[in-house]
């Protein structure tokens, strides 16, 4: 049997051509899984021959919500794997429609000091059908379409890149979810070589890049990718996607109390940034228990601002999402794996 949340439209299609099936069939299929939520194939408008071909090959993986954590603003999901891991993924209400964040892999091996996930090691990468299963989970407990994803949650997405590819293929569908390339963004901590991949790939998403620190110094101190690549490298490759794709990167720069929030640390992003076709986002930090980090007070956040826009830096404040609901990445996954695992 094969999940089709798993495949792509034209791995479907060479998938029924597999079984003596017209290819062209997957576009009677998806838009019935996507569209109408279908997942009993015996409901197609097929021959019932077909159908039962069908029905006798395929499935579709559904999750298993074990949590589910509601605020005016985010709501949060856990998700137990058919293997017993947990994963997250989010749920993020804006005036302009619904956003859902994905999570990429089991745990995360990148060990960024502020994140909840960096201390849950990776156990594996995700399947295309968990990911996909994420977005039609939430969809269907809505019952609202979903408007953009954002491939940032749990997990360093560019370390899963071949699924991660065939994730936004089957976002962006036009008869399946019909999530427009525009509306897709995915964040690194900046793996420099798959940034060029992705470059190089035939899907212009928005590129976000988690830099958090104005120099190499400061960012291995709170990040340890920093030891593999360095500013000058990410911004490099950074600069190349953004002229390929003609996309607007993103620098995303969370706000450590004490830690890289200070008037020089602004001004150094900015003289970094302002050669670049970019603008930066502020994240109010959201601490899991435990965390070393405190979150800047919201002078220091405004006054952070306030130099970048000065330098003509283009910046945008993330509305703290859910803090009520753990939002922080990793947060809800740390408080139960325990109980799961
Ligand atoms: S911030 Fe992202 S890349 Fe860093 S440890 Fe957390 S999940 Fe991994």
């Amino acid at each position: 049997m094969t999940d089709i949340y798993g495949l792509t439209p034209a791995k479907l299609a060479e998938k029924l051509k597999e079984l003596g099936e017209k290819p062209s069939r997957a576009g009677i299929i998806l838009p019935a899984v996507y569209g109408e939520l279908l997942t009993d194939l015996t409901a197609l408008p097929l021959k019932k021959e077909t159908i039962e071909k069908l029905s006798g090959n395929f499935f579709s993986g559904e999750l298993e919500c074990v949590k589910k954590l509601v605020s005016d603003s985010a709501d949060k999901y856990l998700f137990r794997l058919s293997d017993g891991d947990l994963i997250e993924s989010v749920l993020m209400k804006h005036e302009f429609g619904h956003n859902v964040c994905v999570s990429t892999q089991v745990g995360c091996n990148m060990g960024c000091r502020f994140c909840a996930s960096g201390k849950l090691r990776k156990v594996r990468d995700l399947t295309v059908s968990e990911m996909v299963g994420q977005i039609m989970y939430i969809r269907r407990d809505t019952g609202t379409r979903i408007n953009g994803l954002s491939i940032m949650g749990i997990g360093e997405p560019l370390e899963n890149l071949a699924n991660v590819l065939d994730l936004i293929e089957i976002a962006q569908y036009p008869k399946g979810l019909d999530i427009g390339v525009k509306h897709i963004t995915l964040s690194t901590c900046g793996i420099v070589p798959k940034i060029y991949e992705l470059a190089d790939s035939s899907s212009p998403v928005n590129l976000a890049v988690s830099l958090h620190a104005p120099n190499d110094g400061l960012r291995r101190t709170i990040m340890p990718t920093a030891n593999r690549y360095s500013i000058a490298e990410i911004i490099k490759a950074a600069s190349c996607y953004s002229e390929k794709n003609n996309r607007r990167i993103t620098f995303e720069y969370v706000m450590l109390d004490g830690v890289n929030d200070s008037d020089e640390c602004a001004s150094e992003l900015a003289a970094l940034l302002s050669p670049l076709n970019c603008y930066v986002n502020i994240i109010r930090y959201n601490p899991s228990d435990g965390s070393e980090f405190r979150c800047s007070p919201h002078e220091r956040i405004m006054g952070f601002y306030d130099i970048l826009k000065k330098n003509g830096i283009g910046v945008t404040m993330r509305r703290e999402l859910g803090a009520s609901v753990n939002a922080a990445c990793g947060q809800l996954r740390a408080g139960t794996a325990a109980s799961h695992k």
